[in-house]
């Protein structure tokens, strides 16, 4: 028999696979260039040449004695060196080699952070909407994720919220920005109203609470909106980061941990965040596309293509009625579900083929997430379905 954790797991799987596979069916059976499927955050671009030739390069490279050999838990030493010049470079920090964990993706970052910083009990805060998969992640090691709702029309992250919530069990902060599910950027000023009221709250327990910086998004901003570089002004905090969708990299799984040595107990948590890589069955991040990264470490994400379809489908439904959250960053775009009722919303959209995800699967009821990481054609040829739904719900 499966454990109850899993059987629980099960039967709630996510809504977003469930699509993903009825997206599937929807194509087989009206033909994909009639299903608009805006469920799943799987970018449509290729990844840039570089990575190819990076990819071929290593693989050429006969100097590379160990390029499919166990390393470091931690990952390759020249890999994190070449990554640690990279962020310096762009943020002016003073990361070296041992400040980096290479993690399995973003998701395998916060599995290994939260390994490393939870006990049984402890709490994690996020801030609603947020990444379906974080109650699952911080429920892998026993502690419970307290919700914090972000701030009603420009959900950007409430840090009077955020302080209210911490309690003596509060172990961290996870922040995303840019966001998913609604393209949200925060400013520098909801950071450093963060910053301020975590230090004060740290300070008076005399125990820091940590932001744990989940950042797969980071370089899709858009219009020259700056992203803060979190740890600049707040040091307890641990950067995940991941190319899956900066790069297209998704099912390669690579990202890496960023702790600086202002960190608080950084020396212990880079040693036991690279342990609990280690221990969480990972052993290190997958070598070869370790290598590949740090050659291609000044690409770009495509940029220009992302904005042209958020322009397009922004403008497109804004148009119709939709209401929608203009997003400055990843590829979501959030609207408010007509009526109010965001499965109901869901349902309706399906009648014409297009998929999107209830905002209630984020817990952020009364609102859906359309990922515009599809083809632009996907975009135009979905506008008159828009248009129809819209009619529907007399928009
Ligand atoms: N965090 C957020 C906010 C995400 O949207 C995703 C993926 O969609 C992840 C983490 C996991 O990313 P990765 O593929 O790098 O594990």
């Amino acid at each position: 028999m499966i454990s109850e954790k899993m059987s629980a797991l099960a039967r709630n799987n996510s809504v977003i696979r469930a699509m993903f596979e009825e997206g599937k069916l929807l194509a087989a059976k009206y033909g994909s260039a009639n299903v608009y499927d805006f469920s799943l955050g799987n970018p449509n671009f290729p990844p840039p040449e570089s990575v190819k030739n990076a990819i071929i390069g290593v693989l050429s490279d006969t100097s590379a004695a160990n390029i499919h050999g166990y390393m470091p838990n931690a990952g390759f030493p020249e890999v994190r060196a070449a990554v640690a010049d990279a962020l310096n470079a762009r943020h002016g920090t003073e990361y070296a080699s041992k400040n980096l964990v290479m993690s399995v993706g973003a998701a395998g970052g916060l599995n290994v952070a939260l390994k490393t910083l939870l006990n049984p009990g402890d709490e994690v805060i996020a801030v609603a909407p947020y990444f379906v998969e974080y109650g699952n992640y911080v429920r892998n090691y026993d502690g419970s994720l307290v919700v914090v709702p972000a701030r009603a029309g420009d959900f950007q992250a409430d840090a009077a919220a955020i302080g209210a919530a911490v309690t003596a069990r509060t172990k961290a902060v996870i922040i995303n920005s840019p966001n998913n599910p609604t393209g949200v950027v925060y400013t520098e000023s909801t950071i450093r109203e963060i910053a301020d009221v975590l230090r004060a709250k740290s300070e008076k327990s005399g125990s820091p609470v940590y932001i744990i910086s989940d950042e797969p998004y980071r370089e899709l901003a858009y219009g020259g909106v700056r992203v803060p570089w979190i740890s600049k002004y707040y040091a307890d905090t641990i950067v995940c980061y991941s190319w899956s969708k900066s790069l297209s990299l998704p099912g390669e799984r690579i990202g890496y941990l960023a702790v600086s040595d202002e960190c608080a107990d950084s020396a212990q948590i880079l040693e036991a965040a690279a342990i609990a890589t280690r221990v969480l069955g990972f052993v290190n991040a997958p070598s070869l596309i370790q290598l590949a990264v740090a050659r291609v470490l000044g690409e770009e994400p495509n940029l220009s293509g992302y904005a042209e379809n958020r322009e397009l489908l922004y403008g497109g439904l804004t148009k119709l009625g939709y209401e929608c959250v203009y997003p400055e960053g990843a590829f979501y775009l959030w609207v408010k579900a007509p009526g109010g009722d965001d499965r109901a919303f869901a349902e309706a959209a399906k009648k014409y083929n297009i998929l999107l995800v209830p905002g209630t699967s984020f817990a952020g009821p009364g609102y859906a997430r359309l990922a515009y990481c599809v083809a632009k054609e996907t975009i135009e040829r979905a506008l008159p379905a828009f248009a129809k739904l819209a009619e529907e719900l007399r928009l």
